[in-house]
């Protein structure tokens, strides 16, 4: 059997990560892991890990290591099982969670093809962060201007209810971005002369962004 092939989408919040995640998945049939998603699944069941990790996410901070590094290796080891491609969405995030990522290849066998670094203006960032809405059960996202749900506060594709997450108020929309500034853009000094980087201009709409994207999926 081929080892598990790991890609990672990295870039700021509200980049489009989780579009290009979704896109992705869909064709190529593979599985992604969001670090965010999975936080905020446990807050909902308002786990130990749930309740650990709000403070962190409302104030648009990092969740610490000892808590994200156990909880994504799970993660990973759990999806490879039935996926031979795993893209992980919003991890790493800090220079030691990409040393542990490599760690996690070597361990179980699996190769790290691709770091997709997404990359767009703070203007455009905050812009799509401040009006996006996000469905309460599966995640998907809408943008009260540019992406309109078909009816009002409702989500086309499951029907949930659609809000505004905690940490997409201006506040913790401003944390966010210092904290990636700060914490998470020096990751890609960490992958810059590993051959696996590969950067893009994503201030484009997604579909333009897609083609992108998937050119290096198909390559
Ligand atoms: P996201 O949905 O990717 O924007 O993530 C939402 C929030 O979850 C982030 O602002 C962090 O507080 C937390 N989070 C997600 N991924 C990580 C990670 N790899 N390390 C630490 N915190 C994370």
């Amino acid at each position: 059997m081929n080892s598990t092939e790991v890609y990672v989408l990295f870039g700021p919040p509200g980049v489009g990560k989780g579009t290009q995640g979704e896109l992705i998945e869909k064709k190529f049939n593979c599985s992604r892991i969001s670090t965010g998603d999975i936080f905020r699944e446990n807050i909902r069941n308002q786990t130990e890990l749930g309740i650990e990790a709000k403070s962190y996410i409302d104030k648009g901070e990092l969740v610490p290591d000892s808590v994200t590094l156990g909880m994504v290796e799970n993660a990973i080891v759990e999806v490879a099982k039935n996926n031979s491609i795993i893209i992980l969405d919003g991890f790493p995030r800090n220079v030691n969670q990409a040393e542990v990522l490599d760690d996690i290849c070597e361990k179980y066998h699996y190769v790290l093809k691709c770091v997709i670094a997404l990359n767009a203006d703070d203007n455009v960032i905050i812009q799509r962060l401040s009006d996006r809405l996000t469905c309460k059960k599966c995640g998907t996202t809408f943008h009260k201007i540019y992406n309109k749900p078909s009816k009002e506060g409702v989500c086309d594709k499951c029907g949930g209810e659609l809000y505004q997450r905690s940490d997409d108020t201006p506040h913790a929309i401003a944390n966010r971005l210092d904290t990636y500034r700060s914490t998470t853009e020096p990751v890609l000094n960490y992958y810059q002369h590993s051959g696996k980087l590969a950067e893009i201009d994503a201030s484009a709409s997604p579909e333009d962004i897609s083609k992108t994207v998937f050119k290096l999926f198909s390559s």
